[in-house]
């Protein structure tokens, strides 16, 4: 890094605490604080003068402080804070009851932006315990434009708000980067995106959208330079993704000797007919296997569309596969699982899908290791030690591993492992997937499976480099779950449906916000229900007669696992939970689910909650109680009830929110003003093909120098979490 480009050289005055909140904002370079883009902009004007006000109006007003003062009230004695603020057109008392501390923070002649409602009488009007911001605008420039060369149209400005921290204020990042702009530094930085793609796609170049993302003269000017800074991220992730698509293809796996007739003869052993989409998954894996690269693929479903049965069809494949070369052995598979309880539950299903296949599987947790079939008993699998299943592994001879984390420790050498499958893959980093390459330069074949249904355009921006294939049916003769949406005080509707479910063997959960701790940011009346408090209340007051348990993330594994165990065996009736019941539990027996507090959980949360009781052939009910009732509570959970599948969900969401809690900067890598982005299919589209181009004639961007910058800092806040 050059010395020019730290912010400490431009700004050499810096005091130590101003470098750290600085430094804890991700800013230390020139650039870095260029693309501190605002978190939003605020309309200077026209606002309201002092001389205009009327008494009860709420008013935005930007003027001096004059004054300020604290003093008791004469009759009860309480501490005031008070103050006068003066624009060109009068003066006015500004008043803070009980906020005497106020009065500290403000000096006399400091300009602000002062926001609250006129109370007194027409004689003795104040403005009443106003918030205050310091403003970068002088009351006299309000009511005229903020930057000089706005032309009379243009009379709306929007000035900016960026994030800050203690040490650095929105203003003093203002006045940076303006001090910046008057530099012209902006200027010369090279601008990362290709001129011709510039031109094509009407975005401005990188100088202009800078001065535009910070001092928009009107929202056009705004707008057009966040669609830059949009493509620009995308283009880069695109760019990330093309590359590594790009590596993959150099790659060489392991030669799987497609039998298309024999695999027929396998499925059509299921105790099911596959739904086309399976087949039509399984179609295209076997297509892949027929390639000499790596397949990375990720495959993607709601809950209950059998995810399963395609992995099993494909791992059949591999499995009697001989290795290049040789007349025995076969190739090998390993089946990653995000939990103890999921790896158990896929070790018994993988069983009754291979048990009439002379074909050995393995289960690896951090807890024991199995091994079926039993050297003894030939239908029942037995437990091994850990340095027996490694043997095992390492000559060949169990030919499906299904296991937690446990499965890629380094201590775990394959013999031939030719394809890695991946189960809830969302639920793991993005460095698992390397972890599980082999390192004698062969790759396995790779299949990311997720429940978590996203957008079309954010999978193709975040899983770029790998294939798609979406599941969107579910097996037939699955009714449609039945959702109803309560308010409060209709519990009683969903408890009779409980009670009935209960009687007729059935099996519920209730889904609660919380475990127990308060919440402090909280009133004690605004607390969404607890787990364990609900708990004890259902037992106590609703379901006196039933069995209760609960299950929440801050149990140890050894108890979340008896309390599923006992509740698989329908031991209990009624488990209260938090979301940790989310992930690919398979209970068939639970048919009904309660969840409170629903206003909290995310859309795609919601879904996948309600999956969890959509495994049977019984008919299913979800009752989704929230606890207040806002206008977007109710679209949401309506588009909850209408929605036919979690795709169709997650696109709803993202178009009415753009960046929602779980379609967030914070979850994916990518920022809001991309996530916004994302809604437009067209761009999305445009930046993976000009990437995938751009990757095809130059695939280290050796003569892209700004836009392989550009794209290895990307990788840092992508892989950075
Ligand atoms: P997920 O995609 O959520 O992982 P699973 O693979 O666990 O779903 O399948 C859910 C249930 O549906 C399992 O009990 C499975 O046996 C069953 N199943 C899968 N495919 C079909 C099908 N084509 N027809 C009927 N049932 C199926
Ligand atoms: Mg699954």
């Amino acid at each position: 890094m050059r010395e020019t480009d730290l912010l400490t050289t431009h700004f050499p005055r810096l005091r130590a605490d101003q470098k750290q909140a600085l430094e804890k904002l991700g800013l230390t370079t020139i650039h870095d604080l260029l693309y501190h883009f605002p978190a939003r902009y605020e309309n200077a004007g026209p606002t309201e003068t002092i001389a205009s006000i009327t008494v009860g109006a709420e008013v935005t007003l930007y003027g001096t402080i004059r004054k300020p003062n604290t003093r008791k009230a004469w009759k009860s004695r309480r501490p005031i804070a008070e103050a006068i603020l003066e624009d060109a057109s009068g003066k006015i008392k500004i008043i803070w009851f009980s906020q005497p501390y106020i009065a500290k923070s403000l000096s006399d002649g400091m300009v602000v932006k002062a926001t609250g409602r006129i109370a007194g009488t027409a004689e003795k009007i104040y403005l009443a315990n106003p918030e205050i911001e310091r403003t970068p605008i002088k009351p006299e420039d309000v009511h005229d434009t903020l930057f000089s060369d706005a032309t009379e149209e243009h009379a709306q400005t929007l000035y900016p708000v960026y994030s800050e921290s203690r040490g650095v204020s929105s203003l003093w990042i203002y006045h940076a980067l303006k001090k910046c702009f008057e530099a012209r530094i902006h200027e010369t930085i090279t601008d990362p995106i290709p001129q011709d793609l510039l031109l094509r796609y009407h975005l401005p170049k990188l100088s202009t959208a800078l001065v535009w993302i910070h001092m928009p003269h009107t929202k056009e000017n705004g707008e057009s330079a966040r669609k830059r800074f949009a493509f620009e991220e995308i283009f880069t992730i695109q760019l990330l993704m093309a590359q590594q698509r790009h590596d993959t293809q150099q790659k060489k796996s392991l030669q799987v000797q497609v039998d298309r007739k024999r695999l027929r003869e396998f499925v059509s052993s299921f105790s099911f007919t596959l739904t086309a989409s399976q087949q039509k998954a399984i179609d295209v894996i076997t297509e892949d296997f027929e390639k000499t690269h790596p397949m990375m693929r990720l495959l993607e479903g709601d809950v209950g569309s059998g995810k399963t049965a395609v992995a099993a069809a494909t791992a059949y494949m591999v499995v009697t596969s001989h290795p290049d070369g040789h007349t025995a052995g076969t190739l090998q598979v390993a089946y990653l699982c995000p939990t103890e309880i999921l790896a158990k539950q896929h070790f018994e299903t993988f069983i009754s899908f291979f048990k009439d296949h002379p074909v050995s599987i393995g289960l690896i947790t951090g807890k024991e290791c199995r091994k079926f079939p039993s050297k003894l008993a030939r239908d029942s699998a037995t437990r091994i030690s850990r340095a027996q299943l490694r043997k095992w592994v390492a000559n060949g001879e169990i030919a499906i591993v299904v296991g937690t984390h446990a499965l890629i420790q380094k201590s775990l050498v394959f013999k031939t492992l030719a394809y890695a499958i991946i189960d809830e893959q969302h639920r793991f980093g993005k460095v698992h997937r390397q972890e599980l390459a082999q390192k004698d330069g062969l790759s396995p074949h790779l299949l990311s499976m997720t429940a978590t249904p996203i957008p079309r355009s954010l999978a193709l921006t975040i899983y770029g480099d790998l294939d798609l294939t979406i599941l969107d049916e579910m097996p037939r003769g699955r009714k449609p779950i039945i959702t109803k949406i309560l308010k409060q005080g209709e519990q009683e509707v969903s408890y009779e449906r409980i009670r009935k479910e209960i009687s007729d063997g059935r099996q519920a959960y209730v889904i609660c916000p919380r475990i127990d701790e308060p919440d402090p940011t909280k009133a004690m009346a605004l607390q969404a229900k607890s787990v364990k408090a609900e708990a004890m209340r259902l037992a106590k007051e609703i379901f006196p007669d039933m069995v209760i348990d609960i299950i929440h993330g801050k149990m140890k594994p050894s108890e979340k696992e008896e309390v599923m165990h006992q509740f698989t065996q329908n031991n209990i009736n009624i488990l209260v939970a938090t979301s940790v019941i989310e992930v690919g539990v398979n209970v068939p027996n639970a048919t009904v689910i309660l969840i409170e507090g629903a206003e909290r959980f995310g859309l795609a949360q919601l879904h996948q909650l309600r999956g969890r009781v959509l495994r049977s052939s019984h008919q299913a009910y979800c009752f989704v109680l929230p606890e207040s009732y806002g206008a977007q509570t109710r679209d949401r959970l309506r588009a909850l009830m209408q929605a036919k599948n979690g795709f169709e969900l997650s696109e709803y969401d993202l178009s009415i929110r753009g960046s929602g809690e779980l379609y967030g900067r914070r979850q994916w890598g990518v920022s809001d003003m991309a996530m916004e982005a994302l809604r437009n299919q067209k761009l999305v589209e445009a930046a993976r093909t000009q990437a995938q181009e751009l990757i095809k004639d130059d695939p280290t961007l050796t003569h892209h120098s700004a836009l392989a910058m550009l794209t290895l800092e990307r990788s840092h806040t992508l892989h950075g979490e």
